[in-house]
């Protein structure tokens, strides 16, 4: 589980790279969904997202970040979606094919 803090700061760091500027971060209990995006710039986020694994939070931020470019799901929002989602698997990946060289190096 990670701190609102810290999911905020993660929210920041990622609106920055997307190249978005959330007015307000909220973080509370929903209800029906995990987050929402209002006109004027406003995210909300499930307080429960705080419990999920990075994959997921990193999906939902995502999700509403592009809102504030795209308020619809249409064809450029799902394509800047799928850019960005196979972007950080790829990182993910070199991150995990470096920790295999290391290793090998060690032996
Ligand atoms: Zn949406």
């Amino acid at each position: 589980m990670i701190t609102p803090e810290q999911f905020k700061k993660d929210v920041m760091k990622l609106a920055e790279d997307v190249g978005v500027s959330p007015r307000e971060i909220h973080i509370q209990t929903m209800k029906r969904k995990w987050a929402s995006c209002s006109s004027k710039g406003r995210l909300t986020f499930d307080k429960s997202l705080l419990n999920e694994p990075e994959e997921v939070r990193f999906r939902v931020i995502l999700h509403e970040l592009l809102h504030l470019k795209y308020p619809n799901h249409g064809k450029m929002f799902n394509s800047l979606l799928d850019t960005y989602l196979q972007r950080n698997i790829n990182l993910n990946e070199e991150k995990e094919a470096k920790d295999h060289q290391l290793q090998d190096e060690g032996n």
